[in-house]
């Protein structure tokens, strides 16, 4: 992965449950929230060291049963942003290079229905 791609804009409607990013090379992501707070990459919610890596982008496509919504972004270094959920969880750091693993659009993720 290029190492100068980064976010050139993040944005969140919590009315529509989705973040959206703009990439530094053009592309664009979007994330539904459920899907990025059960995928949030803390060491707690990936169940244990040996899993940190292991994400389901199957869950940005679920009909959410549970609505999450972000109360505040907080950029960490020039790497990863801190997301603070309205139900109190803040340990996950979402790296740049985790979230572009992430993104659900047909384009990365063509398995995708
Ligand atoms: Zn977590
Ligand atoms: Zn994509």
């Amino acid at each position: 992965m290029d190492q100068d791609l980064r976010p050139t804009g993040i944005e969140v409607s919590n009315s529509d449950g989705v973040l959206t990013i703009d990439w530094s090379d053009g592309h664009h992501s979007e994330y539904a929230l459920f899907g990025l707070r059960k995928n949030c990459p803390c060491v707690v919610c990936r169940g244990g060291h040996g899993q940190m890596n292991t994400f389901d982008r199957g869950l940005f496509f679920v009909d959410p049963p549970q609505k999450f919504e972000v109360k505040n972004i907080q950029q960490i270094g020039n790497h990863a942003i801190k997301i603070f959920w309205n139900d109190g969880h803040n340990n996950g750091m979402y790296q740049w290079q985790t979230l572009r693993d992430m993104c659900p659009c047909k384009e990365c993720y063509p398995e995708q229905e």
